[in-house]
C-alpha cells in the first residue's frame, strides 16, 4: 500500500495555478512585458497596450465616432448635416450602406495598422477587433443576431506573400464579443496592383469586378458586417459590398479600424 494518497482534485487544481504563476514571474524576469506603443515595463494586463495607452485609443474612438460620417467613417465636425452622409460622399454610390471606424488613420492607430500588415504581428488583431467592438458597441448591438461577419479576403499570390489576412484576424476578434458568425462567400478574383498611391477613380477601376460571391441562398435578405483594416476611399469596402449585394446581401455595413482622413 502506498504511503502517498492521491492528491484530491482541488489540490492539483491549486499546485497547477501555483506552478503557472511561478513560470509568469520567471517569464516576466527574464522577458519584460512592455507597452507596444510606449514602451513602459511591467503592467497587468498582458496585452499589448498598457492602461493607460489602451485609454487613449478609447478616447479617440469616442471622439472620432460622436463626429463620424455614418455613411463613409469620415471625421466630420459635430454641427454637420450627416442625414445622407457627407459632403464628400452625399450622392456618390458606395456599394456599402454604413461604415464605422475605430478612429482616423493617425498617431498610434496608424502605427498598430501598419504593424498589422506584418504576419509576425498577426498576435495584435484579435485584441484590436475585440477593442474595436468595445469602442462601437452601440451600434454593433443594432445589428440583426443572424448578422453574418465577412472578412475582406486577399488575392491567393497577395495572402500566399503575406502569410496571413489581417481582415480575418480582425474578424476573429470581432466575432466572439459581437457572438456573429464569421462567413466567407467572397471570393477576390483579381489581383490588384498596390492601390495605397492611386487616385480614388483609379482606385474604383482597378476594383471594378476583383470580387464575386458564391452563389448562396442562405445570403438571401442578409446584413453583413464587412471586416477590413483600413477604409481610404472605400473602393475595395465597395467592391466587395456590390458582390455581396449582386449574391443576395440586404445590407452591408463595413468595420475598418482605421479611417484615412
Ligand atoms: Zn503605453
Ligand atoms: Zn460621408
Amino acid at each position: 500500500m502506498s504511503l502517498m494518497r492521491p492528491l484530491s482534485s482541488s489540490m492539483r487544481r491549486i499546485l497547477a495555478q501555483g506552478l503557472a504563476s511561478c513560470v509568469r514571474a520567471v517569464d516576466d524576469l527574464v522577458f519584460p512585458w512592455t507597452c507596444l506603443l510606449c514602451g513602459t515595463e511591467g503592467g497587468a494586463l498582458h496585452g499589448p497596450l498598457c492602461a493607460s495607452c489602451r485609454a487613449g485609443l478609447l478616447d479617440a474612438a469616442a471622439v472620432a465616432g460622436a463626429s463620424a460620417c455614418p455613411r463613409c467613417a469620415l471625421p466630420i465636425g459635430p454641427y454637420a448635416d450627416l442625414r445622407r452622409g457627407c459632403a464628400e460622399c452625399r450622392g456618390h454610390s458606395l456599394g456599402f450602406d454604413a461604415a464605422l471606424a475605430l478612429a482616423p488613420y493617425a498617431e498610434s492607430l496608424r502605427d498598430l495598422c501598419l504593424r498589422l500588415k506584418h504576419e509576425r504581428n498577426a498576435w495584435l488583431a484579435p485584441w484590436l477587433g475585440n477593442l474595436l467592438a468595445e469602442a462601437r458597441q452601440s451600434e454593433f448591438a443594432r445589428l440583426p443576431r443572424d448578422t453574418w461577419i465577412v472578412p475582406v479576403p486577399l488575392h491567393w499570390r497577395r495572402r500566399l506573400q503575406r502569410g496571413y489576412n489581417q481582415a480575418e484576424a480582425l474578424a476573429k476578434g470581432l466575432s466572439r464579443p459581437l457572438d456573429l458568425r464569421i462567413r466567407q462567400p467572397l471570393r477576390r478574383i483579381k489581383a490588384t496592383d498596390r492601390l495605397a498611391h492611386k487616385a480614388a477613380s483609379d482606385r474604383m477601376d482597378a476594383m471594378r469586378q476583383a470580387f464575386r460571391a458564391r452563389p448562396d441562398p442562405s445570403l438571401n435578405g442578409r446584413t453583413i458586417l464587412l471586416v477590413d483594416d483600413i477604409l481610404t476611399t472605400g473602393a475595395t469596402c465597395g467592391a466587395a459590398a456590390r458582390a455581396l449585394k449582386q449574391a443576395g446581401a440586404k445590407r452591408v455595413i463595413v468595420a475598418v479600424l482605421a479611417r484615412t482622413l
